[in-house]
């Protein structure tokens, strides 16, 4: 399998009272071409601003730290500002949750991917036109030549996340990224988003990450899983091994916490206690605090450990490579 994008020990953080303070710890990953990546964790775990910085997009307030980047085997970590604008777009390109999103609400949606479009590459504005209605046609906008006349509000939320997806495709990147990309839509709504996310893979071949909160989500559209927890991958595996075989305890927590399809009754949050913060890391394991199976062993840092069915799990539980019973 070749490997379209390549992280190694990425180390994001800021500097406070001279101390480094990481909130991304050594995170590497890999996605295949063709293939869907989820990374899943709560609020402030690190997930986005691993997705940002695949894209040179890091806020000003946190440091890289450590860590490559790499697409199809060329190193993007090192470019100028200037050469990670052409990367972003042509080789990657990101949609976020909608209230977040970057469409402007003063310009029209046809010439919003123009400009997108014309950023990249010297086309005439007339064919840089055609393409943003043919890509509002790919990801099923009806009447896309209308559309491109119209203005943000005047669309539904759902009919706003194509548009984003329309303009992150116009250039025919080679990996998709999607930060929470259905969180603010209702149920239906989502459901459609993801379908068409699908598609257009298919129909592509792109590669696509999933930065989401919900296990749903990975679930529908995810062939691999990362779990991340303060700032750290806690667990990797397939979706299927995730789902029948969550090993850390913070991943069995997740899985608990999941709606009951039969009864349909609101979830509650079944981990007690909260994420550290980043200045306040424990040494040992950072799940150490809310863990039941803690021991004083945990007061060491676990690594990831590669188990007996593939998945890989940051917990002492798992130093033998052997799954536990009942697991
Ligand atoms: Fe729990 Fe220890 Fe595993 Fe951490 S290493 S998740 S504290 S059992
Ligand atoms: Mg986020």
């Amino acid at each position: 399998a070749v490997n379209i994008l390549e992280v190694k020990d990425l180390k994001i953080g800021f500097e406070q009272d001279k101390k480094d303070i990481a909130i991304v710890n050594g995170v590497s990953l890999q996605l295949e071409k063709g293939k869907t990546l989820g990374i899943v964790g709560e609020s402030g775990c690190g997930k986005s601003m691993t997705s940002l910085s695949l894209m040179g997009l890091l806020p000003s307030e946190v440091d890289w730290q450590n860590g490559d980047i790499y697409i199809d085997q060329m190193q993007i970590n090192k470019k100028s500002k200037k050469e990670w604008r052409n990367v972003r777009g042509k080789k990657i390109a990101m949609i976020f949750q909608e209230p977040m999103s970057s469409l402007n609400p003063v310009y029209k949606v046809g010439s919003q991917i123009v400009e997108m479009i014309l950023s990249h590459e010297h086309i005439s504005k007339k064919e840089a036109l055609q393409r943003a209605v043919d890509m509002l046609q790919l990801v099923g906008i009806p009447r896309p030549e209308r559309v491109v006349n119209e203005y943000p509000h005047q669309l539904s939320g759902g009919m706003r996340q194509r548009v984003m997806i329309a303009m992150a495709l116009a250039c025919g990147p080679e990996i998709l990224i999607a930060d929470e990309p259905t969180t603010a839509l209702d149920v239906t709504i989502q459901a459609q988003i993801l379908e068409l996310m699908k598609d257009l893979q298919e129909k592509l071949q792109m590669s696509i990450i999933i930065i989401t909160h919900d296990l749903g989500v990975v679930a529908e559209i995810c062939e691999r899983v990362i779990v991340m927890y303060a700032g750290e991958i806690v667990e990797e595996a397939t979706v299927l091994d995730l789902f029948n075989h969550p090993l850390h305890p913070y991943t069995q927590g997740l899985l608990n916490s999941l709606p009951d399809i039969e009864t349909e009754q609101e979830y509650l949050p079944s981990i007690e206690g909260v994420v550290p913060a980043p200045a306040d890391m424990p040494a040992g394991c950072r799940f150490f605090d809310r863990c039941e199976y803690a021991t004083g062993k945990c007061k060491n840092k676990p690594s990831l450990f590669t188990t007996n069915i593939g998945s890989t799990v940051r917990c002492w539980l798992y130093e033998s490579g052997e799954l536990k019973g009942g697991m």
